[in-house]
Order: C-alpha cells, then sequence, then structure tokens
C-alpha cells in the first residue's frame, strides 16, 4: 500500500482547481492521481465531467469516498477553514490554496485538528517554486554583489481586481490576501530573520470595499530592508525585483527574467567619474560609474534546488520527510498580514 499512488479530488473545481487538475499535478509528478472533483456550481460539475474526472454530488459524499487521500482545497478563501478542518477529521490529508485562512485565529483551529488527527496539512505557496524568486534567493544565499540589504518586490497590472468574490471582503477579498501572500512568504522564507518594524498603505483607488493594491516596508532584525508594493491600476510598472547589495545592484524586470545584475570591481586606480548635465544642473553624484568601476555579471539561473510541491507532499506523506511548505512559516506570513489589517484598521 505505501508505494501506492496518491488519490487526490479537488474541492472548487474553478480557475485555479482545474489548473490544478489538468495542469500543475501532471506536470510535476505521476505518483500522484486526480481522480475526482466537487465544485458546488453544476457547470463546473460538467466541466469536471468533460475533463475525466469523477464527480460528486457533495463535499461529504467526497469525505466517504475511502480511496480518496488527499482533498484539495481551492475554494474562495472564507471557506478553506471548514473544508479543510471537515476533511482532516474524515481522515484525509488536505491541500489547501492560498491564503490558507483570513485570520491567523482559523488558521490556529485547523493546525490544532491537523495534529489531534495526524494527517498532512499543506499549503500551496507555489511562487517559492518561481524562477524569477529563486534568482533572488540564489543572490541572497551565493551573494555575487555581496551582502543583500535592500530587497524590493512589486508586482503591478492595470486589470483592477479580477473576478467575483475578490472584491469582497468577506469572502478575503483584495491584494493582501491576493498577491500579498505570495511576496510576503516569498520574503519572510528569504530573509529567514525576525521582523523588527513596518509601515502598510493600502490602496482604494477602484472604490473596492477591499483593498486593490498596498505599499508595505519591513525592517528585519537581521538588518535587510524590504519594500513590497502590489497595484493593480498601474499602465506602467517598475521592475518585478529591485535588490542591493553591498557590492552591486540587480534587476528582474518581470517573470521572463530579463533583467541585469551589475557588481563594483573595486579595481585600482579607477578614474573619477566625470559630471555630466542632470535636467538644467550639473552632477557627479549622480553621473555613470567610470567604466573600470563597475561590469556586468549573469544573473543568477533561478533553478530550484528542492523538489516540486507535489514530489514533496508524496515524500511527506509516504516517507515521512519534511514539508518545504511548514504550516509554522504560513502562519508567520498570515500573523503579519492579521497586523498590516490591524494597524490600517481595516
Ligand atoms: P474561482 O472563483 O475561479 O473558483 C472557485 C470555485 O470554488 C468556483 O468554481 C466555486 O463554484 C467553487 N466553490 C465555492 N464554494 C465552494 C464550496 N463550499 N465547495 C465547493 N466548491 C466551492 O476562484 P480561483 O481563482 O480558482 O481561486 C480559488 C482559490 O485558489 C483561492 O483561495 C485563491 O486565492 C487560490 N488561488 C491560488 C493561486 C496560486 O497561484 N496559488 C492562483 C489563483 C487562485
Amino acid at each position: 500500500f505505501h508505494m501506492t499512488k496518491i488519490n487526490v479530488v479537488i474541492v472548487g473545481y474553478g480557475g485555479m482547481g482545474s489548473y490544478h487538475g489538468n495542469t500543475i499535478i501532471p506536470a510535476q509528478n505521476d505518483k500522484l492521481t486526480v481522480t475526482g472533483a466537487y465544485d458546488v456550481l453544476p457547470e463546473r460539475i460538467e466541466a469536471a465531467k468533460e475533463a475525466g474526472l469523477e464527480t460528486y454530488e457533495s463535499f461529504e459524499a467526497v469525505l466517504a469516498d475511502e480511496k480518496v487521500e488527499v482533498v484539495l482545497i481551492a475554494t474562495p478563501n472564507d471557506s478553506h477553514k471548514d473544508l479543510a478542518i471537515a476533511a482532516l477529521r474524515a481522515g484525509k490529508h488536505v491541500v489547501c490554496e492560498k491564503p490558507v485562512t483570513m485570520k491567523v485565529q482559523e488558521l490556529d483551529e485547523i493546525l490544532a485538528v491537523a495534529k489531534e488527527t495526524g494527517k498532512t496539512f499543506m499549503v500551496h505557496q507555489n511562487r517559492r517554486w518561481d524562477p524569477d524568486f529563486l534568482m533572488v534567493r540564489e543572490m541572497y544565499q551565493a551573494k555575487p554583489i555581496g551582502d543583500i540589504f535592500q530587497i524590493e518586490s512589486r508586482v503591478q497590472g492595470a486589470n483592477g481586481i479580477p473576478g467575483d468574490w475578490r472584491h469582497l471582503k468577506e469572502h478575503g477579498g483584495g491584494m493582501l490576501l491576493d498577491w500579498g501572500v505570495h511576496l510576503l512568504d516569498q520574503l519572510l522564507w528569504l530573509v529567514d530573520s525576525p521582523i523588527q518594524s513596518f509601515n502598510v498603505d493600502f490602496s482604494y483607488v477602484l472604490g473596492d470595499p477591499v483593498d486593490d493594491g498596498f505599499f508595505t516596508y519591513i525592517t528585519f532584525e537581521n538588518g535587510v530592508r524590504a519594500i513590497v508594493e502590489v497595484g493593480t491600476s498601474n499602465y506602467t510598472k517598475l521592475p518585478r525585483w529591485y535588490v542591493k547589495g553591498m557590492e552591486g545592484t540587480a534587476k528582474i524586470d518581470d517573470w521572463d527574467c530579463q533583467g541585469e545584475m551589475i557588481r563594483a570591481t573595486n579595481a585600482e586606480n579607477v578614474s573619477a567619474p566625470k559630471a555630466i548635465q542632470a535636467g538644467v544642473g550639473l552632477t557627479k553624484t549622480m553621473a555613470p560609474p567610470s567604466e573600470e568601476a563597475m561590469e556586468s555579471i549573469p544573473l543568477p539561473e533561478g533553478h530550484a534546488d528542492f523538489v516540486p510541491f507535489y514530489e514533496n507532499l508524496y515524500e511527506v506523506i509516504r516517507e515521512g520527510k519534511e514539508p518545504i511548505v511548514k504550516n509554522a512559516e504560513v502562519r508567520q506570513v498570515l500573523a503579519l498580514i492579521d497586523e498590516m489589517f490591524a494597524v490600517a484598521g481595516r
């Protein structure tokens, strides 16, 4: 039994649920099989049937099916807690989409049941595997531009908030709980030092009851500073990443990973930078460094030195290995988000 494939049923067969079934799980692993799906909407049940999946009359019917080992929750954020707790109590392992819940309190209720039942509960923080993030992670660890002391992480679009439930507070809408949870998960996992302080400012440009973006400045006890910014009314963008090290600077434009990394050569006999005309004034401070003072070096490759999410899930369930996405880390991000809403009075 122990080396058999793991049967997964997707609960919430919408945009992300169907992407898990059709793309992510088949691409990452042949030890997991998506056997079925359940959704509250008849048209999504139809879509699951068309994809060749077994469908269920109710969530209870999923839980009653003994061949199901993993319940994958990809429903709107306000339903994650109850679905996760019921699935764990029914003896299932659970994969839950991000944000795991809307409040830390809800997550703690899930984690208590996971502990009690001994079942695996893993949150799909898939952006730990994004190549652009892995490039920054390699920079941070291998130090080609020295110790990194400032990280700016941004995603900016001009299409507003998508969909329906993402506009509503009661469903856990808004950008901090959507993109924010990804960017903060990447940052806190990378820097791995306690947070010393933060400021946050939410934007409400679109007039939604939930935030359509935010700007946060975070300082860590190890000295690292970070800016994390999400915007949905940005008709032109800043780079995805801007990273400053003690010996250079790097920039990654977008998810296609184009960009540049410039390192100080610290060469001797470097000629002084020549003053340039800047606007209607003159500057040496802001003139480009002389050619001998800097060199362009290739950006890191951005390959993961750890296995894909679903391969890890298999190892955790079948071989008792450590999860890559640890619940304590997920909790830390959600606790920060709780505090961000609290200081803003939201
Ligand atoms: P969606 O609206 O496209 O799909 C949600 C589906 O859940 C719908 O089909 C809806 O009918 C169904 N549903 C609602 N309540 C249900 C219930 N109680 N039981 C069963 N089905 C129910 O939303 P989405 O964009 O797919 O987002 C779903 C989840 O996935 C959210 O938590 C979101 O944050 C997350 N997500 C994660 C990523 C990622 O990259 N990790 C990307 C997109 C969405």
